[in-house]
């Protein structure tokens, strides 16, 4: 059996309810024939991190160390790995193990993130009751079907917020097959949309973002909009309804306003909820049958569509905009994507 290089996995975690990270360390789960063993570079923040460690989606195991948006090089890898070598650059996203079995309803339809075996990378147990930690830290070990190959063209830091914000944009467009000339619509730049834009744009769609921010528009044009909607004005927001073939709502939105949206969407449109806001959605039945609305939701991404992800993102010079910290001040990251100041994604640099 193969050993690991690290005994001990030094990271970032927070030991209560909260978003406060200090130093802790564990011992890693042993390297199994499938897996690979990653010295971490880069780990991006998300706001999934932050939720996980507030306990806001069904509790957490403290201590937590999170992270879903990790690059590195594979280190060591299990007797059974062949499509990986030493020194590969490699990214991991949200999840880290699925069955893969064939009669797996979920595996076998490529939509891994809902397999019964599934394993988040954080705040999630493996079947031998091994707590799964996440890239807060200096190193990971996970199956090498869920370690992804980074495109020569990408830097490494590019790559990371594509692991899980670029991946959970694309992948709904993938299966919804968007294509050139479809009229695409984007609610809100933050951390998803403005890779939202940059993916619909790259599959040849006509892009149209609607934000209350009247300074966001030179920003959604540069990115690959060609039209902006200031939904703080009347006349604008009206004179843009019914033409949307798809509509992307990656910003937290109020009750009443599902109506509004269905209202900018031509017959036979496609909304896809990104954002998970508290509460209801307060929508009107006539609306969506009338004109065959189709309302969804898409959670993370299969495997496949992250590699397809990463790919599409090199072949069209897609990336996101960052900030980069050290990640001994993962603590003011942090602090700036839980008060919504960071544009758009930060990434931590493990490194330093
Ligand atoms: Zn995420
Ligand atoms: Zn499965």
């Amino acid at each position: 059996m193969v050993e690991g290089k690290f005994n001990e996995i030094h990271a970032w975690a927070a030991k209560s309810t909260g978003i406060a990270v200090e130093p802790w360390s564990y011992k890693p789960r042993p390297l199994g024939r499938n897996d690979v063993e990653i010295e971490i570079e880069h780990c991006g923040v998300c706001g999934t991190d932050i939720h996980n460690m507030r306990g806001e989606w069904g509790g957490a195991t403290y201590p937590i160390v999170v992270g879903h948006e990790i690059i590195g090089r594979i280190i060591t890898k299990g007797e059974d790995v062949t499509s990986f070598n030493e020194g590969d650059l490699v990214g991991v996203g949200a999840q880290v193990f699925s069955c893969f079995e064939a009669d797996c309803d979920a595996c076998s339809r490529g939509q891994n993130p809902h397999c019964p075996h599934k394993v988040f990378t954080y705040n999630d147990r493996y079947a031998d009751g091994e707590q799964a930690q996440g890239g807060y830290a200096d190193a990971i070990r996970v199956d090498h079907r869920y370690a992804f190959k980074i495109p020569d063209s990408i830097e490494p830091e590019y790559a990371a917020p594509l692991l899980c914000a670029g991946a959970t944009v694309f992948a709904p467009m993938l299966q919804k097959g968007i294509n050139k000339g479809d009229r695409v619509g984007v609610v809100g730049i933050g951390g998803l949309g403005h890779l939202a834009i940059q993916f619909a744009h790259g599959l040849g769609a006509e892009v149209t973002v609607y934000s209350h921010s009247a300074d966001k528009r030179q920003q959604s044009v540069d990115l690959g909009a060609s039209v902006f909607v200031n939904t703080s004005d009347d006349d604008e927001v009206a004179a843009n309804r019914y033409k949307l073939d798809y509509l992307f709502i990656t910003a937290n939105s109020k009750p009443e306003q599902y109506n509004e949206f269905i209202s900018w969407m031509r017959y036979g449109g496609q909304i896809i909820l990104l954002a998970v806001p508290q509460g209801q959605m307060k929508i009107a039945p006539a609306e969506i049958v009338f004109r065959n609305i189709g309302i969804s939701g898409s959670l993370i991404s299969g495997r496949d569509e992250v590699q397809k992800t990463l790919d599409f993102a090199a072949e069209h010079n897609i990336r996101p905009i960052i900030e980069c910290l050290p990640m001994t001040k993962v603590n003011d990251a942090l602090e700036r994507v839980d008060t919504g100041k960071a544009r758009y994604r930060i990434v931590l640099n493990a490194k330093e």
